[in-house]
């Protein structure tokens, strides 16, 4: 942005130099020659001006986004605050609430991969045939909590 203002002011500057060099003796053909230069370096500011309010608009944008996005870190840093990573008692850990019962019965565990990357997904209770996991559906962490899972 500031590339384009420089570029604009120095624009500015060359059609002022311009208008001051004209004097009350030059001839038609030279006015419409002065003139075209003066139009030519107002344009040139013009343009100048035009790519300077579009880069500031975009880093408008820009600041909006990444302050939006610290907004949504600082809400995930409160509500991580409120869990620990706790021993599932199955050689694995999980998040659970600070203020709740470990147990997956009584209260709820949330998926330390998902947990790492910022979200919070339930463990689901669920029969996998000759086992039982607590499992993460979207992004398939899991760990036994009854049986065995087979080799594959
Ligand atoms: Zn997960």
């Amino acid at each position: 942005m500031i590339e384009a203002i420089l570029s604009a002011t120095t624009g500015v500057k060359a059609a002022m130099d311009i208008a001051r060099g004209i004097n009350t003796t030059i001839t038609a053909a030279e006015v419409a020659e002065v003139k075209i230069g003066l139009l030519d370096r107002l344009s040139d500011a013009q343009v100048a001006l035009s790519d300077a309010r579009e880069e500031t608009q975009n880093q408008r944008e820009e600041v909006s986004r990444l302050r939006a996005e610290i907004a949504r870190f600082d809400q995930w840093d409160a509500a991580a605050e409120k869990y620990v990573l706790a021993d599932t008692g199955r050689g694995a850990f999980a998040y659970v609430p600070k203020d709740m019962d470990p147990d997956p019965k009584n209260g709820h565990w949330l998926c330390p991969n998902c947990f790492s990357n910022r979200k919070r997904s339930l463990l689901i209770y669920d029969q996998r045939g000759p086992y039982t996991a607590m499992a993460c559906h979207p992004c398939g962490w899991e760990v036994v909590i009854n049986g065995r899972k087979p080799l594959k």
